[in-house]
């Protein structure tokens, strides 16, 4: 490791040159870091003390792909009933391990539930959260010796919207002392990338495996997070958690995440991602897996689940038979997904064309593993199937969807059907 007296610029390093984090619950195990495959992870909106409705959104949001999943733990109630959720989970068969988020009183709250610290496989603290002046240290100390006493790995988690202030106020002072000082901009990604490389410098001083460390720096703009990361990344090899904070609603939420994660991804920077979505009213929590999913997915850095290429539709296609086809097939095929994986290993990297009319859909289709040209505005209304490249039929009527649905269907359990390739 090295500290910099510079402001910051750019320099990542290569994600096999993390440490090697694993979270744990029984005999499963999540990797971070170590170079495996960036893991995706997402956090409950659930009232905590509610152990039932936890439980479920946890299943929920594991089922949908999310490889760890963080509960706030944000009074003795929701301590209380972190064992109920852990072992309603147990009892549903889902492994997924538990992160618990900690502000202000997880010092109290750890070693108070010791059931509550032993049921958790991951600590998140937050430094710019634990105490002020004097307690600040104690308290932060209290948390990591749990971690140690439990064997737990800790996430360093930074937000700018919480940052130490006591740190930013030493860092401000010295950028005072400076013959050019720098912007403020450039004093606080300093003061984020301080604060986390510091408490994590702490965390191994009082005893923690430096093999037991995430760290995280999380700010709300696309460019500041790439820039803060940069350094991150630069100044230390702990594994990354990466996640553009309060990201926002819809279709902004999405973008700024995928603008600012892609970026970095494409750099080797992060070993774990979370996209923090604001969902709609009564909207689906799961909503921010599949992104996260669909961010590494189509940038080629993992795969989770068949991809469904879909061309925009046009002035050629004035019905909506083929927006229609296409939801169908991309819903038919996530949801399959957690019965598959386990059965028709490779599955995941099928590709299903859905097009819109004769002027791209057959050759888009013959690319894919299974493809359908629908009959734009005016052809005649007949839809080839193309697999593996070749034409093998056409379908017509009103039952084109279903027709469609089950020879992807055979396709899958044909081409990807373990018992029948061994
Ligand atoms: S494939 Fe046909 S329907 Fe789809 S966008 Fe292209 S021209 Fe329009």
């Amino acid at each position: 490791m090295s500290s910099t007296c510079l402001p910051i610029a750019s320099g990542p390093t290569d994600r096999l040159q993390r440490r090697r984090v694993v979270i744990s619950h029984g005999d499963h195990q999540v990797v971070v870091g170590g170079g495996v495959p960036v893991m995706v992870q997402s956090m409950t909106n659930t009232d905590t003390a509610d152990a039932i409705g936890t439980a479920i959104q946890v299943k929920d949001l594991a089922r949908a792909g999310s490889e760890v999943v963080r509960i706030t733990v944000n009074s003795p109630e929701a301590a209380a009933a972190v064992p109920a959720i852990r072992e309603q989970l147990d009892r549903m068969g889902v492994e997924v391990p538990l992160v618990g988020d900690f502000h202000y009183n997880g010092h109290t709250l750890l070693n108070d539930y010791p059931d509550c610290a032993r049921a958790l496989s991951k600590y998140r603290i937050n430094p710019g959260n634990v105490g002020k002046g004097a307690k600040r240290d104690t308290q932060f100390a209290q948390m990591i010796e749990v971690a140690c006493r439990y064997n737990k790995p800790v996430r360093i988690g930074v937000n700018w919207g919480s940052l130490d202030q006591v740190l930013l106020a030493r860092i401000m002072d010295e950028n005072a002392q400076r013959q050019a000082p720098w912007t403020a901009q450039a004093v606080m990604y300093e003061a984020l990338v301080t604060s986390a490389i510091e408490n994590a410098q702490r965390a191994e001083e009082l005893g923690l495996g430096g093999d037991k460390i995430i760290l995280s720096c999380k700010v709300s703009g696309v460019q500041d997070l790439i820039a803060v990361y940069r350094e991150l990344a630069r100044r230390c090899d702990y594994p990354l958690h990466l996640g553009l904070t309060e990201a926002g609603m819809g279709s902004k939420g999405i973008v700024a995440s995928t603008a600012a994660l892609s970026i970095l991804l494409q750099e080797g920077i992060g070993d774990t991602i979370r996209i923090s979505l604001t969902p709609e009213p009564g909207g689906d929590r799961t909503r921010e897996v599949i992104v996260g999913q669909e961010i590494l997915q189509t940038m080629g850095l993992r795969k989770f689940t068949p991809m469904v290429i879909a061309c925009p539709g046009c002035g050629r296609t004035t019905s909506t038979v083929f927006q229609d086809l296409a939801d169908k097939i991309q819903t038919y095929l996530r949801d399959q997904m957690p019965i598959w994986k386990g059965v028709y290993p490779g599955v995941e990297s099928m590709n299903v064309a859905v097009m819109g009319c004769i002027v791209n859909g057959p050759g888009e289709s013959k690319h894919a593993n299974i493809g359908i040209s629908l009959p734009g505005t005016g052809e005649s209304p007949a839809a080839p199937v193309f697999i593996d490249g070749e034409k093998r039929m056409t379908l017509r009527g009103d039952r084109i969807a279903e027709e469609f649905q089950v020879i992807v269907q055979e396709y899958v359990q044909t081409h990807y059907n373990k018992q029948a390739t061994a």
